[in-house]
């Protein structure tokens, strides 16, 4: 039975939209995890300790040092398209210098949890306990949202910075809920956010809890090996060589300005490629074109099904890669990625060659 006639368009309610609209944020727990910890590094934040309780299904807290809100701003924060990152369009075509700029998901999350947000704005140097200070910004707000409803905005003592909690995801979106996996399977996602913000910011100590269990914790100190020890563990940072190249201007592959970071021992592997860790001008992709090239570079020394560990950050000019900036996405687009790859490969092989790890005269890929 065919149907038959012209169908009826109709438009969507208001919540309906919201609701489809909050879906494109936040699929999952490890969503929500990722939209705070880039708004605690946007605020600048020294220390970000993030506390999920089973798998972020029932709980996700995320506390950074960072520059924190005053009343004002956290009343506008949770509403829908606010941000303090960018101004308008022009500012995007300028590029973004943060991880945020679209001004929903705070508004979003709110929309499909019960939100609490404390903060008090950072102090500035040589505010130390004078004047309005001790009255005004120095005490903190704290904000509730129960599924896109404000429930209490109010004066809360807190520490400078900013606490996010986020409970009872998706309650009011039940068939939503329904495609969360295992508690295994969502705390999955969310270390795998977690590590990756650790490694692409060493100079940011960045913890993670599950269930009240401390997982890893990052000293902050800036060196990628002492973060990759903290979110590898010993073995895997010891085995790692120092990638650095500035890929000549004047080549054909004039398209990378650096490539920087670590690669294993050829024996130091795992049976999936997830350990390929690599960052576009400091945003984490998953690119299959980096992970070849990366794995090109150790030519015929890996064993067969083996990858090994990688973190590296690939420098290219702004204007010569397209980064999907959809929020969940990762994906980008090289203008010449023959010649990225080309790059990428050639700098994990002279680190490797130079380290007498691979032969010369290893075939390529
Ligand atoms: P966006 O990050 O795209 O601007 P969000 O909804 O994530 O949108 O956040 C809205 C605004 O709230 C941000 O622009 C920022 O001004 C403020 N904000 C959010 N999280 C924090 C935080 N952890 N510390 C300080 N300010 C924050
Ligand atoms: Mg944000």
């Amino acid at each position: 039975n065919r149907p038959t006639g012209t169908p009826t368009i109709r438009e969507l309610d208001d919540r309906t939209v919201r609701q489809i609209a909050a879906g494109e944020v936040v699929e999952r727990p490890a969503s929500v995890v990722k939209e705070l910890v880039e708004n605690s590094l946007d605020a600048d934040a020294d220390r970000i300790s993030v506390a999920v309780d089973a798998g972020g299904t029932e709980g996700v807290r995320v506390r950074d040092d960072g520059v924190g809100m005053d009343r004002e701003s956290a009343e506008r924060a949770v509403e829908e398209h606010t941000t303090s990152k960018i101004d308008g369009i022009d500012d995007l075509e300028a590029g973004v210098g943060t991880l945020g700029f679209r001004g929903e998901a705070l508004h979003t999350i709110g929309a499909v949890s019960r939100l609490t947000i404390r903060t008090k704005p950072r102090a500035r140097p040589g505010d130390g306990g004078n004047r309005e200070t001790r009255g005004g910004d120095a005490s903190g707000t704290e904000i509730r949202i129960e599924g896109g409803e404000v429930t209490a905005v109010g004066a809360a003592g807190c520490p400078e910075g900013t606490v996010v909690e986020v409970e009872d995801l998706f309650f009011n979106t039940p068939a939503r809920k329904k495609f969360l996996k295992t508690t295994a399977t969502e705390f999955d996602h969310v270390n795998t956010v977690v590590t990756h913000y650790a490694l692409a910011n060493p100079d940011v100590a960045i913890s993670l809890e599950h269930d009240g269990r401390e997982v890893f914790a990052t000293e902050g100190r800036g060196s990628l090996r002492s973060a990759v020890l903290s979110v590898y563990g010993r073995e895997v940072a010891e085995s790692m060589i120092e990638v650095d190249a500035e890929p000549d201007s004047t080549d054909a592959t004039a398209t990378v300005e650096r490539v920087r970071g670590l690669v294993s021992h050829p024996e130091t592997t795992r049976s999936t490629r997830e350990y390929l860790s690599t960052f576009v001008n400091g945003r984490y992709v998953t690119d299959g074109v980096l992970r070849e090239a990366v794995l090109d570079a150790y030519g015929g020394q890996l064993a067969s099904d083996r990858y090994p560990f990688a973190v590296l950050f690939v420098d290219v000019p702004a204007g010569t890669v397209d980064v999907n900036v959809h929020p969940r996405k990762m994906e980008i687009r090289f203008d010449d990625e023959s010649g990225v790859r080309t790059a990428v490969t050639d700098a994990v092989r002279t680190a490797l060659l130079d380290e007498g790890l691979i032969r010369s005269t290893a075939p390529r890929g």
